[in-house]
């Protein structure tokens, strides 16, 4: 018997809510809390007689404290998973504490606007002492790490895929594969087509944030700043086929970085076409990227949030995208005195996440680790309390759990190296 409460009913949430609901057994009572009352009912009422979980939902800005305390208090749950925007990651935490659960999220804090003053002359200096550009950094969520660690509580950060899977695949080859690793590449291909000129498969502000920031990699203990876009290569993905690929800045190199020092380089690509990185390129260049509010006929609007009003829905693209995505790390490093290599991905094909759980495959491969992670606190496998991100918890129970509900993992002991 568990309570839990989902924050947000976008695409990740919504198949979070499916798989929990799979489970029932586990996740016997649970909250579905969003902005948007009307999403949150209509996916109750799917899922109303398929499944013995006891379904409530209920209306809340996740930027009110009181409003969250209040439904916390009320509700009871053990855990609360936070699927909405990682915007509201503190705010959420510190309810938490409050009110005595545990924490999930699967994207790191970032503030929703990075031209804020103070938290500007913040990350200027930490860009002046570290050559770290990210607007996101586990900084502010790890200084709670201290007061869930007081209270026996746990805050899960990053736990969908890429962060989540990834640094779990980190923790997995070091346990099983290697005494000691060199180099990591985490690869995230998405050779899904959802047949729009321009579309984003998961929020459109947080990715287009993400990917229109410089890109960065990690090497023997500093951080290597490029120009966004400046370092592209070609892979051949299985279950996928030849990709172009580019190097990003993302969050979990700084996690690894921080808990296995002694990987030497750590290089993070994704795979863009042409016609997404020429729509992102025009859509920067005329400003509609930007956070910053500007007056329009007397209103304040938010370019960023504009841009997203007028993009598809990633929640809506499933039943239109098909092929698959394949997301995995491959590592160079030392076993038993010898030099090896080694590969470990998941492979997720669009058209069968929709078919089981209504959503494509980028929100599945995020929801499904979510909801695993969520499953491993509540049945107490995972139990260290603290703020943390996957890598610092067994991988093992972790993995067998997607190999279960969705994600299983491909091994390949001869990999194509990307570099
Ligand atoms: P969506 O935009 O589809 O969903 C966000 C949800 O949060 C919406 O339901 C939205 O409400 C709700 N929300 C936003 N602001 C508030 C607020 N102030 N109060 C209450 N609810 C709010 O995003 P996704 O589902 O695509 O992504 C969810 C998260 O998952 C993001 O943080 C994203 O970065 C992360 N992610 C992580 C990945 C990983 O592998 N680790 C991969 C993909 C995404 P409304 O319905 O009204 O808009």
């Amino acid at each position: 018997m568990s309570r839990v409460i989902i924050i947000g009913c976008g695409g990740v949430a919504q198949v979070a809510i499916h798989k929990c609901c799979q489970l029932d057994s586990v996740f016997t009572d649970l909250c579905i809390a969003s902005r948007t009352i009307e999403k949150c009912d209509k996916v109750k009422k799917e899922l109303e007689g398929k499944t013995k979980t006891n379904i409530t939902t209920c209306k809340i800005d996740t930027n009110n404290f009181d409003e969250l305390v209040k439904l916390f208090k009320e509700y009871k749950p053990e855990i609360v998973m936070n699927l909405g925007m990682p915007y509201q990651n503190l705010i959420i935490m510190d309810a938490c504490l409050e009110c005595n659960c545990h924490y999930l999220d699967t994207a790191a804090y970032e503030p929703e606007d990075v031209n804020e003053p103070n938290w500007r002359k913040d990350y200027e200096r930490r860009v002046k002492e570290k050559n770290f550009t990210a607007y996101f950094d586990y900084k502010y969520q790890w200084e709670y790490d201290k007061k869930f660690k007081e209270k026996g509580l746990i805050a899960l950060l990053g736990c969908g895929f890429d962060p989540g899977v990834t640094q779990a695949y980190v923790a997995y080859a070091k346990k099983h594969e290697f005494d000691r690793i060199d180099t990591l590449d985490i690869l995230d291909c998405n050779g899904g087509d959802h047949g729009y000129p321009f579309a984003t498969n998961f929020n459109p502000e947080i990715n287009l944030r993400e990917v229109s920031s410089e890109g960065a990699y990690y090497e023997n203990g500093k951080w290597i700043s490029v120009p966004a876009m400046s370092i592209k290569k070609e892979y051949n993905f299985d279950g996928v086929g030849m990709k172009d690929m580019y190097l990003l800045h993302h969050e979990e190199i700084e996690s690894i970085a921080k808990n296995y020092p002694e990987i030497k380089r750590i290089k993070f690509y994704m795979t863009f076409g042409e016609s997404y990185l020429r729509h992102m390129n025009c859509l920067e260049n005329v400003g509609l990227l930007s956070t910053k509010a500007i007056d329009f006929n007397g209103q304040k609007i938010v370019p960023i949030q504009f841009l997203k009003a007028l993009l598809p829905d990633p929640a809506s693209l499933g039943p239109r995208t098909h092929g698959k995505t394949n997301i995995g790390c491959i590592f160079r490093g030392v076993k038993d005195g010898k030099e090896k290599t080694y590969y470990i991905y998941n492979m997720c094909d669009h058209q069968e996440s929709y078919k089981e759980v209504g959503s494509q495959a980028v929100s599945y491969t995020t929801g499904v680790p979510a909801m695993c992670g969520a499953m491993l606190i509540l049945k107490k496998i995972w139990t260290t309390p603290g703020s943390k991100t996957v890598e610092e918890f067994d991988p093992d129970p972790f993995i067998e759990a997607l190999d279960k509900y969705g994600l299983p993992k491909t091994e390949s002991y001869n990999p194509v190296m990307v570099d």
